[in-house]
Parts: structure tokens; sequence; C-alpha cells
């Protein structure tokens, strides 16, 4: 009796035998495991054993992103979300419960404003949102209740810098933790956990995939931030999928490298812009005279050629304001207008209409964000390139 079509096509097929390992990882797109036993599956599930049974809980591919970016952070633990909103959800409700308290700087990623604001609001944690550059002003703000402070090593669109290590000890005075999100760095510029952080976010989606074609986060951590962690991910279904995981660990492989050149150019763009007439201001912390170019220069890492790295974001301030940025941004075609960062090709973003415009012009002003402020994330390119596309854009200001 030959087997029935009915009952061959839904058994699942064991993959043939592999003498030789393949030289890039496999993705394993499993919802499911077959496990031996149920003492098996219920050690597994218990975190008892090595092994997977449910992707949200658990998958070959997230784990071995996140153990890439671990040691990438020099962290304890590592992982892999479905995006950086969904790290930095992790992180709070892993942190904080109703009654408790955190302190947040003003120049956050919008969205993380709106976490740290109306939802965290609806589970009875209270928020203060300052500016975290001012310490007296930091210290004034925490309470007895205050468990998590929260600041980006590199703001937006400005790119202050964070004072990372005196910020963790301002906040281990108090027994209060303190999360970096380290997004606009990267591990290859900046890791907060050998400055003092307890715990690092980052949206994978920018720079560390960095090539435009994922959404994913990352939250590293000590060994005492983690316990409740995992969990969290889990019940909260915040797992990351294993294509994206895949494509984010293979765009991780030349995060070093594009990071490194990017980092040159960003330098090359922000010397060049600072000499041109329809500019009055450039924000990089890699310009001598920028104010925090000393603590720049202790916190960040430095290249092959022993030079420090002050990442790949470059803000600058047309005299002309919206009307100049809106002629600028037209002429300048071959740098894409695209509301992200971290890419392979340089593009630029206007603060005013796209990450900031939940803000009042008021409030916008008070953070340094004009009409006229365009951020550029500098990529890969020649730094002649670049320079080249933005004397393109700048030419058509009059
Ligand atoms: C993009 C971004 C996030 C959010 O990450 P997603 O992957 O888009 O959810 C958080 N913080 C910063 C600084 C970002 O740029």
């Amino acid at each position: 009796m030959p087997i029935r079509p009915d009952d061959i096509c839904p058994r699942p097929q064991p993959l043939p035998p592999l003498p030789t390992q393949p030289h890039a990882p496999p993705i394993y797109p499993a919802s499911v495991w077959e496990c031996d036993s149920p003492q098996q599956a219920d050690a597994m599930l218990g975190g008892n054993a090595p092994g997977y049974v449910y992707q949200r809980d658990r998958h070959p591919n997230a784990d071995l992103l996140a153990e890439k970016c671990r040691q990438l952070h020099g962290a304890d633990r590592a992982i892999v979300t479905a995006s950086g909103m969904g790290a930095l959800s992790a992180a709070l409700l892993a942190q904080l419960e109703a009654g408790q308290h955190a302190v947040v700087s003003n120049r956050l990623y919008g969205k993380t404003l709106v976490l740290f604001g109306s939802e965290a609001a609806r589970l009875g944690i209270t928020v203060s949102v300052i500016d975290t550059g001012d310490l007296a002003a930091v210290e004034a703000a925490m309470t007895e209740q205050t468990k998590l402070l929260l600041v980006e090593t590199l703001a937006n669109p400005l790119v202050q810098v964070a004072d990372i290590a005196t910020l963790a000890d301002v906040a281990h005075r108090r027994d209060c933790r303190l999360l970096v999100d380290n997004t606009f760095a990267s591990p290859i510029v900046c890791r907060p956990h050998a400055l003092g952080a307890d715990l690092v976010m980052e949206s994978l989606t920018k720079t560390m995939n960095g090539h435009s074609d994922v959404i994913l986060g990352l939250l590293t951590g000590r060994e005492t931030t983690w316990s409740r962690v995992p969990a969290v991910v889990s019940a909260w279904g915040l797992a990351s999928a294993p294509f994206e995981c895949w494509l984010a660990a293979r765009g991780l492989l030349t995060a070093h490298l594009r990071v490194e050149r990017a980092c040159r150019n960003a330098l090359a763009a922000a010397e060049f812009l600072r000499q041109r007439p329809e500019i009055d201001r450039v924000d990089y912390p890699g310009l001598t005279d920028h104010p925090q170019y000393g603590l720049a220069r202790r916190q960040f890492a430095t290249g092959e050629d022993g030079k420090t790295l002050f990442g790949t974001i470059v803000a600058f301030r047309l005299r002309g304001g919206r009307p100049a940025a809106d002629a600028f941004i037209h002429a300048a075609s071959r740098i894409p207008f695209c509301p992200s960062l971290g890419e392979l090709s340089t593009t630029l973003s206007h603060p005013e209409t796209t990450s900031h415009r939940g803000m009042t012009s008021g409030e916008r002003e008070a953070l340094g964000i004009t009409g006229g402020t365009i951020r550029l994330s500098v990529g890969t390119e020649s730094s002649e390139f670049v320079c080249n596309a933005l004397a393109q854009g700048l030419t058509a200001i009059d």
C-alpha cells in the first residue's frame, strides 16, 4: 500500500544529515519545538535546561543576536525584542510598579516620552521629565520612590552627550537604576555598562542592523536587574521574530566597519558645514569647541586610527529658518529625507515636522530646535560625496 498524500503532507520533515556546518546561520521559523518528554519540557519551560519549546519565549535566532550584542556591550544579560519601544517597555515593566517614580531626560525620542508620560501614568507610575544635563536638577527630582533614571547617550536631535558615569553615581547613591538609550551611539561608539549603567537599550532598527529593513530592539543588563525581564517579555508579548533577528545578525557583521566609516564622514561633514555662511550653528560632539567635546572623548571608543569616534549624527541650523530648510531638502536630492537614522546611506530628517512635531513651537525652541534645524544621519559613502551632496543643497538657498 502506498502511503497516502494526506498522511505524507502534514508530517514535519526532519533535516537531512549535516556532516558539514553551514558558514551562515540558518533561520528557525518554527513556532513550536518537539520535546522528548514531559520532564524535558518542564525543565526547559522553567528555565532550568537549555533548549527551545515555544518561539515567544525563546528562539535560536534571537539568542544568537542577543549573545553578540551582549558581548559588544560587555553586559551580563541581553534580550532581543520586537522593536526598540518593546525593549523600553520591557525595562519599564520589569523595573517599575505602581507607586514608584522615574526621572527621565526631556530630550528623549518622542515615543519614549509617550511611554514614560501617559502610558506610565496609566500604570500608576509617576515620572519627572527634566534636563538631565543639570545634575542639581537630577538630584532635586529624585525621591525615595525613584527606581529608574533614563537618558540617551546622544540626545535627539542636537546630540548632547549624557555624563553616564556621573549619572550612574547619582542613581546608585539613591538605590535607583540607570537605563541608557544608546541607539544614536551603538556599542561601537559607547558601552554604557562600562561607565556604570545598569540597563542599556537600543533600537536595533537603526545603526546596529543598518540596512533599513528591520524593526527590532535590544535590552541588556547587569545580573541584578534581570530577574523579571524574560517573564515580562514573554507575558506582554514583546518577543522578536526569527527572520528579523537573522537579518539583524547579518547587519551586525559589518557594524564596526560601517560605524567607523560613518563617524569619520560625520566629522568631515560637521567641519564642512561649519564653514558655510548659510548655517549659523552646527552640533557635533567631535568639534573641539563643542561644550561636551571633553566628555565625549572620555566616554567614547576610539577607532582603528586611535582617534575618538563621536557618532554618526550631525545637527545644523539654517539661518533662513523653515523656508531655507524646505529649499535645502528639495535641492539636496542625493540625501534622502528619511525620518529615521543609522542607514548605510546618508539621510536627513527635519525634526520640526517629524520627530518633534508633537511639541509646541515654544517647547521646541526651548530645546534649541527651529524650522531651520536639520538632522543628518551620515552614511558610509566617501566623505567627498557627502560634502558635495550637502553643498548641492546649500547652493539652492538664497
Ligand atoms: C528609533 C528609536 C527608538 C525606538 O525604536 P523602534 O525600533 O523604532 O521601536 C528609541 N530610541 C531612539 C533614540 C530611537 O532613535
